[in-house]
């Protein structure tokens, strides 16, 4: 097995911070093909056993503190231990994440549930080069009916990895039907966004539910999961996307589960509440769940303009005793500038309102506290006085 040497910088991040992450710039000597080395610090020190991506500027993924064997019996560990956590969480829905990646120790590696099929991304050359082996795991600890591989990634070019959707095994699907808290809703298994869908914000929409009364409104609605919750206990929702698309899906999923109470408007956002608020509108519930605005630490502040036009205008909106539901996706937009970007859409907004809960992503997605890049899904839920 190849040896890599990093510096004491990198080193350190692993053995003092438990950041699993070595970057391309700690370094100082390596070869070999991706796979699985031996990492020493410059003075020789063993530090553990990681995935090694010769091209990536994350070079190292770290696995382990100790020496031992990257068999079976490790994948197998690790995935089981992914399993069992996720099994003591008694998730109310058929559609989970089963693996997230460095967050469950498997770095690279996301396994999301949707029924009885496996939906899975490769990330990293490192974890690539297991592919055969994770099938074969994931056979063996979950037993599903089939496995896709969605690997029509941009990060997967970075490590010069070719992208696709495959079969890995069984069958799979075009579509597959989930349960979420007693709604129904289909998956386009191929053609979904990330691996299907939104899986992130589960206990969100769930909560957005339990709050919905009245006339609700869910921006950004994709295949109308915060408005299916809503339209339970709503006497209407609308659900807006600039995608008819989706908003198609979003219909058959309201009809699936006997909703004639969701209205589908196609239409950008920005625009649409803007129209909204000339039209004198009011609601009692608002759901606003962008896209990431800031892809990159660069777009930060162009971005934040982006949430805070949104947030002003949806607060306007709401009427006495209305709940707004607000989330941020982009991991560079922290809990604070979130805050402080909702703290100024209220000042401008000219309303007073409550912060009632802060929101995060569900507890199948871990956010690991020495690994800040696990955590990405933030929320608030406020309301007008
Ligand atoms: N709330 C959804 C996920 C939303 S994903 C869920 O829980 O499943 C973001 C959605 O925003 C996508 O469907 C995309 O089509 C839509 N979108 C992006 N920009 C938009 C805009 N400016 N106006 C309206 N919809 C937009």
């Amino acid at each position: 097995m190849e040896h890599v040497v990093v510096s004491l910088r990198g080193a350190e991040r692993w053995r003092d911070r438990q950041h699993p992450w070595i970057y391309k710039s700690d370094v100082m000597e390596t070869g070999g093909p991706p796979g699985v080395v031996h990492v020493r610090d410059e003075r020789g020190g063993d530090i553990g056993m990681a995935l090694f991506s010769p091209v990536s500027t994350i070079a190292l993924r770290m696995l382990t503190h100790e020496e031992r064997a990257i068999d079976p019996n490790f994948w197998t560990e690790r995935i089981a231990a992914a399993a069992a956590y996720r099994a003591a969480l008694a998730i109310d829905a058929n559609a989970y994440r089963v693996v997230h990646a460095e967050a469950d120790g498997v770095p690279g590696l996301i396994v999301d549930r949707y029924a009885d099929v496996l939906s899975v991304q490769f990330l990293s050359a490192g974890i690539e080069s297991f592919r055969k082996l994770i099938v074969r795991t994931l056979n063996d600890v979950l037993r599903p009916a089939g496995i896709l591989a969605r690997d029509d990634l941009p990060v997967r070019r970075h490590e010069r990895l070719p992208g696709g959707i495959e079969v890995l095994s069984g069958d799979v699907p075009e579509e597959v039907e989930v349960t979420e808290a007693g709604i129904h809703f289909l998956v386009p298994m191929r053609e979904g966004q990330k691996t299907g869908a939104f899986l992130d914000q589960r206990e969100n929409r769930v909560r957005a539910g339990m709050l919905s009364r009245g006339r609700a409104l869910d921006c950004f609605s994709y295949h109308g999961s915060f408005a299916l919750h809503s339209a339970r206990n709503a006497s209407h929702v609308i659900a807006a996307d600039s995608s008819a698309e989706a908003l198609g899906r979003a219909r058959r999923n309201a009809e699936l589960n006997g909703f004639e109470n969701v209205e589908f408007r196609e239409a950008n956002v920005f625009d649409l509440l803007r129209a909204l608020e000339s039209a004198g509108e009011r609601f009692d519930l608002i759901v606003l769940d962008p896209p990431a605005f800031a892809k990159n630490r660069e777009s930060v502040k162009a971005a934040l303009r982006g949430y805070k036009e949104i947030n002003l205008r949806a607060m306007r909106l709401l009427a006495a005793g209305g709940h707004l539901c607000t989330f941020s996706c982009s991991y560079h937009v922290g809990r604070s500038a979130f805050e402080s970007m909702l703290a100024a859409a209220a000042a401008d907004a000219g309303r007073p309102l409550r912060w009632i809960e802060w929101r995060g992503q569900a507890a199948d997605h871990p956010d690991i506290v020495q690994i800040p890049e696990s955590g990405y899904l933030k929320g608030a839920i406020l309301q007008a006085t």
